[in-house]
């Protein structure tokens, strides 16, 4: 007989509790859900849509959430889900395809779906209406949209305050550099900017502009809604893409793409304060040296999960009034637990907070009945 790690390498003392792989020959529906821990209630994750996703991408993305909903203290465990397909298919093949998802899951109630990458509030409308459990969902029918109110953002902003007692600058006046112009990086901006803050960069997937003056945030939020990049803004002093990297400021956001930073480029970076807006946009290795030279980097399921809170708040049928000061509320206060543990035990603060996050589901598994802890 195979033993559990040969047959499931990603099987440890946290999950995954279930992998449920979808085939629906009829209309060509090929997906998987991977529930992760359901500990402290039912799984959130979103519902990701690609044509190159894997098994492996849904194990490690069940299992990050599990840490960002713990970290962040939420009666939710962690899950994923990934639909093999181009995003960018006919509306109606999108919704089929998702509608066909939501039946096959119709019974799976440990696992709520969200949206992520290749799918939107819309598609979480189509879950909600085919089975009755959804997050994410647009405003209409009961949602808090919070890619529309900067949920994650808001995060961002609150990490940004708890991490200036462990930090020698202060935010008024602080220098921002946003990597990502997009839903997380714009709306960080004008947080941060309504704190004091000077934005002198900002990046989008077609190029960079920086001014070490401070960038006119309403200018860029203009071009980016008339569907413009960042780089129009001046486009005779745009740099290219990964110009942001240079650039001095006392806080860098990655909001962009996983892995901007590794061992190669992270020695160009010259900044004080990095907040993970992305998921794991820093290479372990690259943390490390970060640490070692003493610049803090919040690490992306502490300083992200705005997003997620947003999620279970409307689940829960709170108010979007008080969705956004308990997500400040969370983040904040997670963020100065980190960076304490962080500097006490002299650890990396991803280090410092997948210990936190693995004490608080060993908490809630120890209240299960066959719990390993
Ligand atoms: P988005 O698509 O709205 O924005 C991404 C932005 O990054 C776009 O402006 C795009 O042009 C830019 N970009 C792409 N490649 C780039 C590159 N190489 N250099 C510079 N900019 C580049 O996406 P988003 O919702 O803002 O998410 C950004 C990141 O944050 C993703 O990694 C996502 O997984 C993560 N995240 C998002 C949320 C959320 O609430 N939306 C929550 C948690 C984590």
């Amino acid at each position: 007989m195979t033993t559990i790690s040969e047959e499931f390498p990603f099987a440890d003392e946290l999950g995954p509790f279930k992998v449920i792989r979808i085939w629906e020959p009829g209309i060509e529906l090929r997906a998987m859900v991977v529930v992760d821990n359901v500990a402290a209630g039912p799984s959130i994750g979103g519902l990701r849509m690609a044509p190159d996703v894997s098994a492996s991408e849904c194990a490690r993305l069940a299992r990050a959430m599990t840490l960002k909903n713990a970290s962040a203290g939420l009666p939710h465990g962690g899950g994923k889900s990934v639909l093999w397909g181009d995003p960018r298919m006919a509306p109606e093949t999108k919704e089929r395809l998702v509608r066909g998802f939501a039946a096959a899951i119709a019974n799976e109630h440990s696992y709520i779906p969200g949206p992520d990458m290749g799918t939107n509030e819309q598609c979480m409308a189509w879950v909600k209406d085919e089975i009755g459990r959804a997050v994410g969902l647009p405003r209409a029918i009961g949602g808090i949209p919070l890619d529309e109110i900067g949920a994650t953002a808001l995060g961002l902003k609150a990490a940004a305050i708890a991490a200036q007692d462990f930090c020698d600058f202060s935010l008024d006046g602080a220098r921002v550099v946003v990597q990502g112009f997009g839903s997380v990086g714009k709306h960080a901006a004008r947080f941060l900017r309504g704190e004091g803050a000077i934005v002198v960069g900002a990046s989008d997937s077609r190029g960079s502009i920086a001014d070490p003056a401070g960038l006119d945030i309403d200018r860029l939020l203009e071009l980016k809604s008339a569907g413009k990049g960042v780089a129009d803004y001046d486009p005779e002093r745009a740099g290219g893409v990964d110009a942001v990297i240079d650039i001095e400021c006392e806080i860098w956001i990655p909001a962009a793409r996983p892995d901007v930073i590794t061992e190669d480029d992270v020695g160009r970076l010259k900044t004080s304060l990095i907040l993970q807006g992305a998921n794991i946009p820093i290479t372990s290795g690259a943390e490390r040296i970060l640490h070692d030279a003493g610049v803090i980097s919040v690490p992306d399921f502490i300083a992200n999960a705005g997003g997620v809170i947003c999620a279970a708040e409307e689940y829960a049928g709170a108010g979007e009034a008080a969705t956004i000061q308990t997500i400040q509320e969370k983040v904040g206060a997670n963020t100065a637990e980190v960076l304490e543990r962080s500097r006490s035990q002299a650890v990396t603060p991803r280090e410092a907070a997948t210990v936190m996050a693995t004490e608080r589901v060993g908490k809630a598994m120890s209240t299960r009945r066959w719990s390993v802890f």
